[in-house]
């Protein structure tokens, strides 16, 4: 999101880069070669080397290096989408990149042994439960995975074709077929997303494939029940005057988090074997490709976003434009046999800003 000349703030995506540490295998490997990446945090910028003398540059709103703790991360990608959830706006948070750069890390960990490890997804709930009322206000998931555009439950694979209902007139995005569970507290959550993702480790080895392949959406769904402000009407009465309220009823708002783990932005080897992997290459480019395409515009502010090109997208619908905020964490890895990966990814961040 840059400024525009009048100072105003363009577009409606904040995008930022998370750089993941070089791992075992990576400081073994290539201890000689330097990362491909260079991150300058302070300037909220990332240099990509050409070769060993020249580098392109890139600004982002937001450039987390490898020390960047889960906790920073949270709070520069997520907390604002929350803040304008609890305020009865939509809001979405998504990760894109490679597999194995730190999408899930970023936004699944559970940190069940280590708070300090916690992702997103659980930073989020905290938030929400910690400021709702438990009286008036009720906070439900659906948990969602979108496999070669076909919705499935993760809380109850039975339900594995989902439809996705909209609103002609609200615009309103509705999955049905999705169970939906109500959440009192962190820990019934946390075992929800250890269950969904079980479920989603089952039904990918019966058909055969892996979790980065597929899209993995968690929805939560808060609704508050706002008292109306009760107006104070001054009374005259003889020499006394007294107080009389009126009590306005309460007002119900609604509005949705979607938190979206999308499949690996890696162009997968077309030559494979099984006509299977064919597939799913066409259906991963596709939903991406109309997901960038839906940022763009919603970053140019076009009035029109292209969101029927794909179920990624529809589900998406009432999370992109108008008064709804949407965060993008693009997660990339230091290898320097990565880089032509790395400069993808970077370029589909670049174009939502
Ligand atoms: P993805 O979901 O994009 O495929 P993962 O989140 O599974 O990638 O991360 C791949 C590996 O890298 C995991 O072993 C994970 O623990 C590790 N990793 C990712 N990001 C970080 C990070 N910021 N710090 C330390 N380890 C990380
Ligand atoms: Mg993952």
């Amino acid at each position: 999101t840059g400024k525009d000349s009048s100072g105003g703030v363009r577009g409606r995506v904040r995008v930022a880069v998370r750089l993941r540490p070089r791992n075992a295998e990576e400081v073994v490997a290539d201890t000689d070669l330097p990362d491909c990446v260079e991150l300058q945090p302070e300037l909220k910028r990332l240099k990509l080397r050409r070769n060993n003398w020249d580098s392109d540059t890139f600004e982002f709103d937001e450039v987390l290096t490898e020390f960047a703790s889960q906790k920073r991360v949270y709070e520069v990608v997520a907390k604002p989408v929350v803040e304008s959830v609890l305020d009865g706006y939509n809001g979405t948070v998504m990760a894109y990149g490679q597999t194995g750069t730190g999408k899930t890390y970023t936004l699944g960990r559970l940190g069940e042994e280590d708070t300090s490890a916690r992702g997103i997804m659980v930073r989020a709930l905290e938030d929400i439960l910690a400021e709702i009322s438990p009286e008036n206000d009720s906070v439900s998931i659906s948990y969602l995975q979108l496999y070669m555009e076909t919705v499935q439950d993760l809380l109850h694979p039975a339900n594995d074709n989902i439809s996705i209902v909209e609103d002609p007139k609200t615009g309103d995005v509705s999955v049905p077929g999705a169970t939906l569970v109500e959440v009192k507290d962190q820990k019934s959550f946390v075992e929800l997303l250890c269950l969904g993702e079980a479920h989603r480790f089952a039904a990918n080895t019966k058909l055969n494939t892996e979790s980065s392949r597929s899209h993995a959406i968690l929805m939560v769904h808060v609704k508050r029940s706002v008292k109306g402000k009760d107006s104070a009407l001054s009374v005259e009465n003889g020499s006394a005057s007294h107080m009389t309220k009126i009590l306005k009823p309460p007002v119900v708002r609604r509005a949705k988090l979607v938190v979206v783990d999308l499949a690996g932005s890696e162009r997968i080897d077309k030559s494979g074997s099984e006509g299977h992997t064919l597939e799913e290459a066409k259906s991963i480019n596709l939903s991406l490709s109309a997901l960038g395409k839906c940022i763009n515009a919603l970053a140019e502010n076009s009035p029109h976003v292209p969101v029927r090109d794909s179920k990624l997208t529809r589900l998406l619908r009432d999370s992109f434009g108008g008064t709804a905020r949407t965060s993008l964490v693009v997660t990339i890895g230091p290898s320097p046999r990565h880089r032509g990966e790395t400069a993808s990814t970077i370029m589909f961040g670049q174009r939502a800003m």
